[in-house]
């Protein structure tokens, strides 16, 4: 669970923030505020992303490691949004 920032109470769920992006919204369970997260960090965590599906497209080869690729980087990805990026107020 993460805290919410504005009651500082641990009501966000891992599936709720892996979901929120910075156009989106979730609800804090415990004081109603619309909970997102900056985009400029949020851009930085589909990075990883962005370069998997690059690398998996066109550049790895053989098709074994274009997967093995794309899943690295979507793992990258995820755990930056996770782990870096912060919940807001919006
Ligand atoms: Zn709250």
């Amino acid at each position: 669970m993460y805290n919410c920032p504005n009651c500082n109470q641990p009501t966000i769920s891992v599936w709720q923030k892996f979901c929120t992006g910075p156009l989106s919204y979730t609800e804090c369970r415990n004081c109603g505020f619309r909970i997102s997260v900056p985009i400029l960090k949020y851009a930085v965590s589909i990075l990883p992303l962005l370069i998997g599906i690059i690398l998996a497209g066109e550049v790895v080869h053989p098709i074994v490691l274009r997967f093995v690729a794309l899943v690295l980087c979507l793992v990258v990805s995820v755990v930056i949004l996770m782990k870096w990026v912060p919940l807001i107020t919006k």
